[in-house]
């Protein structure tokens, strides 16, 4: 019987998809039949943060339509140049928190690891648009540093993978990282931050369920989905498999202005959400981050639609509203 050969080292899908992920802005433009006036201030502001858009996700935008709430968060636009007073470029204070490289222990009991600088989307509104990475990530050759740090801290029960993302890096990759955690038994639980699988759901492989429920940790997984569009059937089905394998999901959000600013667009996603087994966690206020300040809601309207959201959802579907305030160990609670 002959049987038919895989080759070793054959690329998963989510690795081709993230190769082929949209980074010329022209390209995008005319894929989405966008007007090409928008091309010279996209070309400019992509220099600064280039644009990165997995072909999934450009499937779900709207062609045609500027205003399309999944497009407007990945389009870099004039606005970005714009300088904004009290918009800055650390504006969570996170560079002053690393001490080991790729180490950040800032929350009590939890500690953060910057696994990977990259993301499989960039942001426009991200406050870690001007992270730099190269020197707080955690490289190959710096594991064990990382390690050894976590090994020793024995007030910690909870590590935090984040980035940038983390599920950037290859199955193999986190298997290895996942076993070593899995040897210290003062951790207890396991988080990933992630929003890979919502502009790529096949990231979410049979091998990734497999070593996210390896071993002793509970594992949480928190996504990042700003807009009842971004859950397609297919990230639904992926996430059902997770959870159905024990694995928490939550979600974060971002409150963002012609994105999510609306209590339709509120209400729809957090109904969204359930459905595809994911709770709402935290709705964050912006960050002031340089470049992002068309993306924010003003203070009386933000407050507004919380009251509105809260009258309205049942209280388990009700994400908390919180800030980050540099230095502090805890997100802070608003209204
Ligand atoms: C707030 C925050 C945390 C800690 O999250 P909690 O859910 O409050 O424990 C970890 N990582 C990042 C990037 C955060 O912003
Ligand atoms: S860190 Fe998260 S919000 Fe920022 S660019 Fe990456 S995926 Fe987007």
């Amino acid at each position: 019987m002959i049987h038919r050969i895989e080759p070793v080292c054959q690329t998963p899908l989510w690795q081709q998809a993230l190769a082929a992920a949209f980074t010329d802005v022209e390209e995008f433009l005319d894929y989405l039949e966008l007007d090409s006036n928008l091309l010279p201030a996209a070309r400019s502001s992509a220099m600064q943060f280039g644009l990165k858009v997995p072909r999934e996700f450009a499937a779900l935008i709207t062609k045609g339509d500027p205003t399309d709430p999944l497009l407007r968060q990945v389009l870099p636009i004039a606005a970005e140049g714009e300088t904004v007073e009290g918009f800055i470029a650390d504006p969570v204070g996170d560079l002053d928190t690393a001490i080991v490289p790729g180490v950040l222990h800032k929350y009590h009991g939890r500690l953060l690891l910057i696994a990977s600088g990259s993301c499989a989307v960039n942001c426009r509104y991200c406050f870690r648009k001007h992270f730099p990475y190269q020197e707080t990530t955690v490289y190959r050759d710096r594991w064990q540093q990382a390690l050894t740090y976590i090994a020793r801290a024995e007030d910690i029960d909870e590590i935090i993978l984040s980035g940038g993302d983390p599920l950037t890096l290859s199955d193999g990759r986190l298997a290895e990282l996942v076993t070593r955690l899995n040897k210290m038994p003062h951790l207890k639980r396991l988080r990933i931050h992630t929003r890979l699988p919502v502009v790529i759901p096949s990231r979410l492989t049979d091998e990734l369920v497999r070593w996210i429920t390896s071993g002793h940790l509970k594992s949480v997984m928190v996504l990042h989905i700003n807009h009842a569009k971004e859950i397609t059937p297919a990230l639904a089905t992926a996430l059902t498999r997770l959870s159905q394998a024990g694995v928490t999901l939550l979600n974060q959000s971002v409150l963002l202005k012609g994105v999510n600013d609306t209590l339709p667009a509120l209400v729809d996603l957090s109904y969204t959400l359930f459905e595809a087994g994911v709770l709402p966690y935290y709705l964050h206020l912006l960050d002031k981050v340089a470049g992002a300040a068309h993306f924010e809601a003003g203070q009386k309207q933000a407050q507004q639609l919380q009251e509105a959201l809260r009258n309205r959802l049942p209280g388990y579907l009700m994400p908390k509203w919180v800030r980050e305030e540099p230095g502090l160990g805890a997100k802070q609670p608003v209204f």
